[in-house]
């Protein structure tokens, strides 16, 4: 039987939110049996703690990444630390944070899984738990489609298509999500955007702290950064690190096969909620 684990060592992480603009430093640090990933706000006075999971998620604010809210307190864009810790099985992990986003590094989940490995992971005593399927799932909102199929392991298959001259369709799967598929086919896929839509975006007091360094700008004949893309299906890839880290908001880690055309961050937290309804948990 599989035993939960967490981390060995804390270790800590600086940057600017992709959203917020501004510096903000996360301390990774070991937690308890039973716990789950929890968020504690340290920079409150309450020193808020929320715990990532569906019942703590608002997927009405779930604009452009995931958001968790406990009384006033929230912390956007935990989808790429969720990621990490979903790939690499840890179940239980504080992270401290001094404001309300992590830092977006260079927009993919690179440095998190990296920071992660390096502080170790380390098993405790109980035994770990997943969510599964009997019998396929099925579900669509808006223009996401999400189907689970019974699978021993978590496979993803992931769709996605943009009315763009540019980028139209992707599809990309990964028969296994675990840490070495993980490190070398998912977690250096970086965040992108489209280059209308950064005006609008800003207006909205979203991606203040969004550059060439931390996204990739998609434009009619291609992208913006000098940077080459690191996978010729690199947009797919990220919309795949996101769905591994939203999953992870059903509280436990998963064993199905996820079949996801056109994920997006907002539908990923309402089909968890459906999907831990009707799964059931398992050793
Ligand atoms: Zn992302």
């Amino acid at each position: 039987m599989a035993k939960q684990t967490t981390i060995y060592k804390e270790i800590s992480i600086e940057g600017i939110g992709l959203h917020t603009g501004k510096e903000s430093k996360i301390v990774f640090k070991p937690s308890l049996d039973d716990k789950g990933i929890r968020f504690v706000r340290v920079d409150l006075e309450q020193k808020t703690e929320i715990e990532a999971n569906w019942r703590n998620a608002v997927s009405s604010q779930a604009v452009r990444g995931s958001v968790i809210k406990k009384d006033d307190a929230f912390v956007y864009t935990i989808e790429h630390i969720l990621a990490s810790a979903h790939a690499f099985g840890i179940d239980n992990l504080t992270v401290e944070i001094n404001c309300s986003e992590p830092p977006i590094l260079d927009g993919s989940a690179k440095m998190f899984a990296k920071a992660l490995l390096e502080a170790g992971i380390k098993e405790l005593e109980s035994d770990k738990l997943y969510y599964t399927v009997r019998e396929p799932m099925r579900f669509e909102i808006g223009k996401s489609k999400y189907c689970v199929f019974p699978c021993d392991r978590l496979e993803i298959d992931c769709t996605i298509s943009f009315d763009h001259p540019f980028l139209q369709v992707q599809h990309f799967t990964i028969a296994q999500i675990d840490k070495d598929s993980f490190i070398n086919e998912i977690a250096p896929a970086k965040t992108f955007c489209f280059d209308y839509e950064i005006e609008a975006l800003r207006k909205n007091g979203l991606a203040l702290g969004g550059s060439m360094d931390n996204a990739i700008v998609i434009g009619i004949n291609g992208i913006h950064n000098e940077e080459p893309l690191r996978y010729g299906d690199e947009f797919v890839r990220h919309k795949v690190l996101d769905l591994v880290g939203d999953l992870y908001l059903a509280g436990r880690g998963i064993k199905g096969q996820i079949v996801a055309e056109r994920p997006g961050h907002k539908n990923n937290i309402d089909f968890v909620r459906e999907f831990v309804k009707k799964a059931e948990l398992v050793k």
